[in-house]
C-alpha cells in the first residue's frame, strides 16, 4: 500500500491491530514539537519535548486511543508578567473511526494514525488563561511597574490629591500666584459671611 501521509513523530501505523477486536497495543512518542501548542499566555514551545504513553485498541468500528501526554508549559504570569513554567499533564481518549464518514472527529488513513490534532487539542483545552506565578501574586506596582513579591514593604510619598493636582496644574497654566490663592481665600470668607 502506498503511503500517502507523511509520516511525523505524532503518527503511529496501525495495521497489525486493524479488523481485530480486542487486539491492544502500548507505546511511548517522544515528539520535539515543529510548532507550539498553546494559548496567546502559555504552551508548549516550538522546539520542546511531550512524553506520549499511549494504549491502542481494536474495536469494531476502529482504534480507540488513550494517552497521557506529559512535558512543561511555558508563559507568562498575567499579573506581573515574570515567565511562568507549569508542568503539563493530561489525558486523553479518542476513537479513529474505519469510516470516513462525518459523524467521526478522527479517523485511521492508510492504516494510521495522527496523533497531533487530538494531542493538541487537548493539551490547549487544559491550559490556564490567566497563568499566575502563585496564586497570591501581587502583579506590579501601579506607580513605579515593580513587582511587588520582589518588595513587600514598597512604598511611595502619598500622591498628591488629584483635586489639588488640577489646581496646581491650572495655577502653572494661568501664572497665579501665592497672593491671588489668598485672595480667593478672602472671597470664600465674603461668602460666608453672607
Ligand atoms: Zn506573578
Ligand atoms: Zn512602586
Amino acid at each position: 500500500m502506498v503511503q500517502h501521509n507523511p509520516t511525523t513523530p505524532f503518527t503511529i501505523p496501525v495495521f497489525d491491530l486493524m479488523h481485530r477486536p480486542g487486539e491492544m497495543r502500548e507505546k511511548t512518542l517522544d515528539p520535539v514539537l515543529d510548532d507550539a501548542m498553546g494559548n496567546a499566555v502559555i504552551g508548549v514551545p516550538a522546539g520542546a519535548p511531550l512524553h506520549i504513553d499511549v494504549r491502542l485498541e481494536s474495536l469494531h468500528d476502529g482504534i480507540l486511543v488513550s494517552a497521557d501526554v506529559t512535558g512543561e508549559s511555558v508563559g507568562e504570569c498575567v499579573r506581573c508578567l515574570i515567565e511562568v513554567r507549569q508542568p503539563l499533564e493530561v489525558d486523553l481518549q479518542e476513537l479513529f473511526a474505519y469510516s470516513q464518514d462525518e459523524a467521526f472527529d478522527y479517523d485511521v488513513h492508510d492504516e494510521t494514525i495522527d496523533l497531533e490534532p487530538v494531542v493538541r487539542d487537548a493539551v490547549v483545552l487544559s491550559l490556564p488563561f490567566q497563568p499566575v506565578c502563585q496564586e497570591d501574586c501581587l502583579g506590579l506596582c501601579p506607580q513605579c511597574g515593580a513587582r511587588l513579591l520582589d518588595d513587600p514593604s514598597h512604598e511611595h510619598e502619598a500622591p498628591i490629591d488629584p483635586r489639588w493636582a488640577a489646581l496646581a496644574g491650572l495655577g502653572g497654566l494661568t501664572g497665579t500666584s501665592t497672593n491671588d490663592v489668598a485672595g480667593a481665600d478672602n472671597d470664600d470668607a465674603t461668602e460666608e459671611k453672607r
